[in-house]
């Protein structure tokens, strides 16, 4: 079978992700690889697929005993014959996997590198037939890296005891010195490299204000109800908080945190790991291990103390390719508590890279900027388009406010009371509060006294937040913190220079679920049925429950409804032995199903195309803000004009016109795309046939703009035509 046949028909999938095909058909090859490829990006793949069609076994080497079960389970449910040799297992259990791998039935064995110094391992190894090796996690083995495991050095022999065998080298971290290393220890020659992009375009990014975040996290957990992911915390103790808060409201979530016994542990991540719970409440012990691909969201109730941490935490939503959600809670009160932990570092450049990094996650929540853009930049990845799609600031959901004339407000009541007070009392000053200590100091007296009364205390605050973000103001004194002017300050209050902030429009409504098309939507009663199901044959067979199906594959069928095998068979992931196994169970669910809600009309999968990309649902604009963008638009002001009299960037105006247009609101196309460019556009996005406005722009030329390619898709979908 050719690489393709055997995706489709073994894994069931209709396409490769980037760069898989490139590195298969190196392994098909015999030539040595390298490859940097992101969490989710589907390295696995790359030497399964190889191994179902090559003679011989391919030995994979990985690092997590606790992983290789399930990657094992994984492969023989598409009826790749896989095995896995570990100290974990019983000496019946071992000898039965050497007796399958002399006989030459194994496609695929995972070993734990510590073997090797198993003097009789090597003869083992030689006297079978190995097709290629396969070392996973790859950046284990360089001391630079930041997870050295001395176990993985006894792989640097691999090459000279068996020059004859190709080696595929994977990793989802590696600085270019870290590749290096690799390529170096392994001994790996001239081998295939990839670096792929550390874009995972399927997160959404964003940021939320850290204050009632209480009732801020029962809201997200709400727009995410029954979805499956991780919430992260410092402390053991705000750990067992949350995750018992969580429980007290009616949400199935578990604590995991370093001071548990390792069972305990064990326990949560299985419960977790097979869909029994949907979110567990974890310090950063939590991740090594995790393999689950249908994780939804990963939430950060505290400042990360660095970016690396940060996208490796974050990397662990939407390992399937599906629209994860990606939140952190951001307060400027998280910052003294790291910067006490960095302070105790020893060693001056150690702490000082400490402290640039923590900068550097600062800036990530409070600089305008798209969010992706400032974590690609840190790993050295120039990110060159303009508008992401998929973070807050881009997608509009934050908006530019000018607040010049607060500003000056607040610092003029710090500067009157001769800079000594903090944040409350100076709040209290500006919205009158008629407090003691404000009597006592005749603050009340003080010209500022009340000149905020038309605005809530928490807004006040907001704005020292913004004013110390933006250095404008900073806190000084241990205990008791005082609020002072810098000398950027003289120019905002004597000068007038304007103070803008980042202002969220509303509450983020986001609804993630496994996206499927343009009109198409998942049927959610359906989904929820067969979800229950999956979950009754995962345990049967006691693998995980996406193991059996992804989410991806389950809303597909929840959008087609399949009920013949030639039907099923077409569906994203259902190949020849997932069809053979559950197709008939999945098949009478829908069947019976669809016998209870005779109104159901079924799409005609035939006229529809499966492999089209889903942009993330896009949060509904609040109403007055596109009206006033539709107005300015009516009244003939060009783009630029729109964005210049509203104060919101260009894009974001781009973005309310499209939905106006989608709305079916009058807006003469004539005056924003001509003629010529439209019909070129409409027919990239088809030839394409893609949703997303990148490749259009990409494969244009450069002829035509983001602003441009948006407002035809606008049209295009307000017509039916994507
Ligand atoms: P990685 O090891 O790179 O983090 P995995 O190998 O675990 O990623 O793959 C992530 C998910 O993507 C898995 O659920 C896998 O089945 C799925 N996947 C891999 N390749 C494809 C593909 N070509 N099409 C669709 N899904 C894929
Ligand atoms: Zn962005």
């Amino acid at each position: 079978m050719s690489p393709h046949e055997t995706l489709k028909k073994v894994f069931g999938f209709q396409g490769f992700r980037p760069n898989q095909e490139g590195i298969i058909n190196n392994i098909l090859a015999k030539r040595d690889i390298f490859a940097v490829m992101p969490t989710g990006g589907g390295k696995s793949l790359c030497y399964q697929l190889p191994a179902k069609i090559m003679e011989g076994t391919v030995v994979v080497f990985s690092p997590l005993i606790s992983l290789m079960k399930d990657q094992v389970d994984g492969a023989r449910e598409v009826g790749v014959s896989a095995a896995f040799i570990n100290s974990s297992m019983t000496s019946q259990d071992m000898s039965d996997t050497y007796r399958k791998l002399r006989a030459g039935s194994l496609d695929l064995l995972y070993i734990a590198p510590e073997r090797l110094a198993v003097s009789h391992f090597y003869d083992t190894l030689g006297s079978v037939e190995i097709s290629a090796f396969a070392v996973d996690e790859a950046h284990c083995i360089s001391e630079w890296g930041h997870d050295f495991r001395p176990d993985y050095l006894s792989l640097s022999t691999l090459i000279t005891k068996f020059p004859n065998i190709p080696v595929a080298a994977f990793t989802a971290t590696a600085t270019e010195k870290v590749q290096r290393d690799i390529i170096d220890k392994l001994g790996l020659r001239n081998p295939y490299t990839i670096r792929a992009s550390f874009n995972r375009q399927n997160l959404f990014y964003r940021v939320e204000r850290k204050d009632n975040l209480e009732s801020r996290i029962l809201t997200f957990l709400r727009n995410h109800n029954n979805e499956q992911g991780i919430i992260y915390r410092t402390t053991r103790d705000s750990v067992v908080e949350t995750a018992e808060f969580l429980a007290d409201n009616g949400i199935k979530a578990l604590p995991y945190h370093a001071g548990m016994t390792p069972v305990e542990r064990k326990d949560n991540q299985e419960a977790f790991n097979r869909d029994e719970v949907t979110v567990i409440v974890a310090t950063i012990a939590f991740g090594m291990g995790i393999d689950k691909s249908n994780i939804r969201f990963v939430v950060h109730m505290d400042l990360p103390k660095n970016p690396e941490s940060f996208y490796q935490e974050t990397g662990r939503a939407g390992r399937d390719g599906e629209p994860a959600d990606c939140v952190l809670f951001f307060s400027r009160g998280d910052i003294p508590k790291i910067r006490f932990f960095i302070d105790q570092i020893q060693d001056d450049r150690e702490r000082s890279v400490a402290v640039e990094k923590l900068n550097r996650m600062v800036r990530y929540a409070s600089q305008n900027v798209c969010r992706r853009k400032q974590i690609l930049e840190y790993f050295d990845e120039q990110y060159e388009k303009d508008n992401c799609d998929a973070c807050d600031i881009c997608t509009g959901s934050v908006e530019k406010t000018d607040i010049t004339i607060d500003a000056q407000k607040l610092m003029s009541a710090i500067s009157r009371t001769g800079q000594r007070f903090g944040a409350a009392h100076i709040a209290d000053i500006v919205v009158g509060a008629n407090t003691k200590r404000i009597r006592e100091l005749g603050h009340d007296k003080v010209k500022t006294y009340g000149v905020g009364r038309d605005k809530p205390k928490t807004h006040w605050r907001f704005i020292t937040d913004e004013l110390l973000a933006q250095g404008l103001i900073v806190q000084n004194g241990d205990r008791y913190p005082v609020l002072q002017l810098t000398e950027k300050a003289r120019n905002v209050l004597f000068k007038s220079h304007p103070v803008t902030a980042l202002k969220r429009l509303e509450p983020e409504r986001k609804k993630y679920g496994p996206s499927i098309g343009p009109g198409l939507s998942v049927d959610e009663a359906l989904f929820e049925r067969l979800r229950a199901l999956r979950k009754e044959l995962a345990d049967k067979q006691q693998v995980p429950p996406y193991v059996v199906f992804s989410d991806k594959t389950l809303g597909e069928m929840c959008c087609y409804y399949p009920v013949t095998e030639p039907e099923m068979a077409k569906i994203n992931g259902v190949g020849d032995m997932k069809l053979i196994h559950y197709g008939a169970e999945f098949i009478a669910a829908i069947k019976s199903y669809l016998g209870d809600n005779p109104h159901i009309t079924v799409p005609d999968r035939n006229e529809r195309d499966f492999s089209i990309s889903v942009p993330p649902v896009k949060k509904k604009l609040k109403g007055d803000t596109y009206e006033a963008t539709f107005e300015l638009l009516k009244a003939g002001l060009s783009l630029k004009e729109i964005a210049e009299r509203r104060k919101l960037v260009q894009t974001t105006i781009a973005g309310h016109i499209e939905r106006l247009i989608m709305d079916g609101r009058e807006i003469d196309i004539d005056l924003l795309v001509e003629s010529d460019k439209r019909a070129q556009i409409e027919k990239l996005f088809t030839t394409l046939n893609t949703w997303n406005l990148t490749p259009v722009v990409e494969n244009s030329n450069e002829t035509i703009t983001y602003d441009e390619a948006r407002f035809v898709r606008g049209f295009m979908q307000r017509e039916g035509k994507l």
